[in-house]
This record gives structure tokens, sequence and C-alpha cells, in this order.
């Protein structure tokens, strides 16, 4: 999906440029035709520029000498173009080089001697990245807009510290957790919790941040899963998705438990996709309304062991009332 959005940038970044020298010959013009002494002197500074490049290749013993001579002259060529541009009424900038973004000059990638992606294409990838439906991202949900206050402070029996103490320590692992990526000691998490806590809210928050960090997560229901993974073992629909499921960085899945079972096809396909991520230690993160005993005797012991396989997966209760209720 990323190299698929890198070269639409690319392609786009093209075009940009091609734009802007479109604009600077357009800006050209119209203070030429207004003054054609403009149209000379930036015909001379071309010309400098050719000679100057030239006299670098041409004689490299001469090049600091010939380069100061020119340096002279195009400045007091610039001097002259902006007094002219001035009088003429445009401002004295006019004629430079035309760019959307300083820093990359519209190329996309900036920096010496190593070139790096530029901030301005950065938050281009990440956005079309984050509009991109099929990421299941809702980019309004992020650690920053998170808000402790929704949840209760007061401390009840069977959260003596209260539910906001608790989602505040959640939170904290999970950004941690988001900071690191994909360096995690443990690369798999499991929200376990009632409906209403606000898991699906973290997992948005984990998945934008990763988002930021330039990694590509998936997050999707587990119902939307199952239906994948159903339409891969009957050879229907797009096998483009099945092995998304199997090699995204970090693969998301939503309720877990609500999707519909289908004798052992469901479990099978849970199970394998599991095994094989877990044995590449890949990072999965799911989130489930049933408790560990649900779980167990909705998927069989095997997929159980997968799911809470502590080496590899960090398992995060979200207790306490529904957040929504108290929001509303
Ligand atoms: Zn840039």
């Amino acid at each position: 999906m990323k190299e698929q959005v890198l070269r639409e940038l690319a392609a786009e970044y093209e075009i940009q440029r091609a734009a802007n020298r479109a604009e600077e010959r357009r800006r050209l013009s119209e203070a030429a035709a207004r003054d054609p002494a403009i149209g000379e002197l930036a015909e001379r500074r071309v010309e400098l520029f050719r000679k100057r490049v030239r006299a670098a290749f041409d004689s490299p013993e001469r090049a600091m000498e010939i380069s100061a001579e020119l340096r002279a002259e195009l400045a007091r060529i610039a001097s002259e173009l902006r007094a002219r541009l001035k009088a003429a009424g445009f401002a004295e900038d006019w004629l430079q080089p035309v760019y959307r973004c300083e820093a990359c000059q519209d190329h996309g990638y900036a920096g010496e001697p190593i070139r790096e992606m530029c901030e301005c294409m950065k938050q281009r990838v990440y956005q079309r990245l984050c509009s991109d439906e099929s990421l299941g991202v809702n980019a309004d949900e992020n650690f920053a807009a998170w808000d402790e206050r929704v949840y209760d402070g007061a401390p009840t029996d069977k959260s003596p510290r209260g539910q906001r103490a608790e989602m505040i320590i959640l939170r904290d692992i999970c950004r941690e957790y988001a900071d690191s990526f994909p360096n995690n000691d443990k690369p798999c998490m499991l929200f376990c919790g009632p409906s209403g806590v606000g898991k699906t809210y973290m997992l948005n928050c984990v998945a934008q941040r990763v988002l930021e960090r330039g990694y590509t997560p998936w997050k999707l229901t587990a119902s939307r899963m199952m239906s994948i993974l159903r339409d891969s073992y009957f050879e229907r629909g797009d096998p483009e998705r099945a092995r998304l499921l199997r090699e995204s960085p970090l693969l998301m899945i939503d309720d877990l438990g609500t999707e519909p079972m289908q004798e052992n096809l469901t479990i099978t396909q849970i199970f394998t996709l599991l095994n094989e991520r877990n044995a590449r230690r890949a990072h999965t993160i799911a989130s489930t309304n049933l408790l560990p005993a649900e779980l167990m005797s909705r998927y069989t012991e095997r997929v159980f062991s997968r799911l809470f396989d502590k080496r590899l997966t960090r398992v995060l209760s979200f207790r306490g009332a529904d957040a929504r209720r108290i929001r509303a």
C-alpha cells in the first residue's frame, strides 16, 4: 500500500515541478512585457549560470577566480532586476524560483549527504494513508485527543484506584508500544473488557501513532477479517487482502468474538493466521468483549493459547463503566 502511495506522490511532485517552471515563465513574460530590459537581464542571468557551470568543468584550477567574477556579475544583475521589477510595479522577488516547499524544492526528498523524505512528503504520505478507508483507522481518535475525564475518577470496590487512573496506565502502555513499534518486547497485545470502555478508541490511538511514525497498520473488525479469510479459502475476492492479513506489520483485529462462526472453518483460519503471524513475530493487537473462559470455549484451546501466549502477548484488562454513557 505504501509503495503505491509513494509512486503516486513521486508523479505528483514531478507535475508540481513542471507547474513551478511554467509559473516562472509566466511571471517572466508578464514582467518583460512591461519592461523589456527585465527580459534581457533574466536571459543574461541564465547565460551566466550556464557559464559558471561550464567554467567549473573547463578549468578547475581557475574555477574559484571565475566563479568570484561571475558571482559579482550575478549580484549586479540581481540588484538591477530588483530595481526594475519594483519600478514596473512587481514584488522584488517576482522572478525568484517558485516552490511550494522551500526545504526540498518540491522534490519530496532533501538533505546532504543523505537524502531523506522531506516533511512535506511525509505529511502527504500520512494523509494519503489515513484517508485510505481500507486501513480502518479513525484519525480523530488519537493520543492527543484521548481524554481521561470521560472515565470516573472515584475508587470502587472492583477498582480501588478508580477507573480513570487505570485507564491512564493502559494509555501509557499503549503509547509506549506505539512509540517503540516495531521494537517491542512483546509484539502482540490483547485488549479484554466489556464494550464501551474504550478499547476501539485505544486501537485507533495506537494505529494513528504508528502511522505517524511511517508504518502502515491495518485495523479491521473480526467479521471483516473472517470474510476475507473465507473468500481466500474459497478462492474468491482479492487474494492480495489475505496476503496483507498475513504480512501486515501491525494487524489490529477489533471485536474478536462478534464474527459469525462457521463450523470449524473460522477456528482453523484464525488459528492458522495467528500461528503464522506469531511464528514470524509479526505484531498483532486484538480486542475482545469475551472473558477468557468464553474465548476458550468459542475458539478451542489451540487458538486460545496463541491469543494468550505470554512470551509474545501482553494482555490489557479494560474494566469499569461504559465511557460512552459517562460521556453522554
Ligand atoms: Zn518538502
